[in-house]
């Protein structure tokens, strides 16, 4: 186990599947005690379970954070349990694409409930402890990632509220970085491009099988890609803030 973040605190929403659970991994593996929050609460447990087996430290958190008592209930559970918080990854989220004369719009409704008001819920109730951490660790530093997208940087037809969910992340997170820089915390998107996990599988009939064969034949991203890229981020120095990482897979052309 490396130690680069022993004696710090991670949580991770969306943690018990796909990009959330390899980035808890890897933070564990550079030595965090890891907060794992999502809904699936035995997913969580089997993945908490693994990181002790390997040595490391942590919690399985269940809450629906598009509740914003039970997100602020999840972080206050997670401040009184492991006793800090120096790294919040928001990284639980859903797409749900195709046309939009077509749309449902209760799809359009869960995507911004989690996609957006998951990620407010969750900084609001964390950015006092991420202040009060940057202020006493030994590193002096505490970062707050949100995991948006190619769709936060690039609109394309099919993907128009999608779009709008992770436009508003980097908005939101670039507004936050200047904000709370001074304190301390470090403001980062992680912007992936086409990942293996299980995200496609909620896609609608017939949507799904088009994304389907837009990725034939390309090897996509893996999860624990892009846990790389949010570890190298809270790994750095102080004195050094990556705010925007775009990670594509190398067969993609969008
Ligand atoms: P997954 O579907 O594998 O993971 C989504 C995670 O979000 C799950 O752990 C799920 O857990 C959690 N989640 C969903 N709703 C809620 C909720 N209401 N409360 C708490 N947790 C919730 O997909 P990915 O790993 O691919 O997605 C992770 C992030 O990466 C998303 O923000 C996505 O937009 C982004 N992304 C993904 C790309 C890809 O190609 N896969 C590309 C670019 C960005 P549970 O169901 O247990 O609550």
């Amino acid at each position: 186990m490396g130690t680069r973040l022993q004696g710090t605190v991670a949580l991770v929403t969306g943690a018990s599947s796909g990009i959330g659970a390899a980035t808890a991994q890897s933070l564990a593996a550079e030595g965090a005690a890891v907060a794992l929050v999502a809904r699936r609460k035995g997913r969580l447990e089997k993945l908490a379970a693994a990181i002790r087996a390997e040595g490391g430290t942590a919690l399985a958190v269940a809450a629906d954070i598009t509740e914003r008592q039970q997100a602020a209930d999840a972080v206050a559970t997670v401040v009184a349990e492991l006793g800090r918080l120096d790294t919040v990854v928001n990284n639980a989220g859903l797409m749900h694409i195709g046309p939009a004369a077509q749309a449902l719009s209760e799809d359009w409704d869960s995507m911004v409930e989690i996609n957006v008001n998951g990620v407010l819920h969750v900084t609001h109730a964390a950015l006092p402890h991420l202040i009060r951490a940057a202020a006493d660790s030994p590193r002096r530093v505490a970062d707050l990632i949100n995991i948006s997208s190619t769709a936060g940087r690039v609109a394309r037809p099919g993907t128009a509220v999608y779009n709008l969910t992770k436009f508003g992340v980097n908005g939101f997170s670039e507004a936050l970085r200047q904000e709370v820089r001074e304190q301390g915390v470090r403001v980062g998107v992680v912007e992936p491009g086409t990942v293996a996990t299980e995200l496609s599988s909620h896609l609608r009939d017939g949507v799904r099988e088009a994304i389907e064969r837009q990725v034939d034949g390309l090897e996509l991203l893996r999860p624990e890609d892009v846990a790389d890229a949010v570890a190298y981020i809270v790994t750095r120095d102080r004195r050094v803030a990556v705010n925007e990482m775009l990670v594509r897979a190398s067969d993609q052309s969008w």
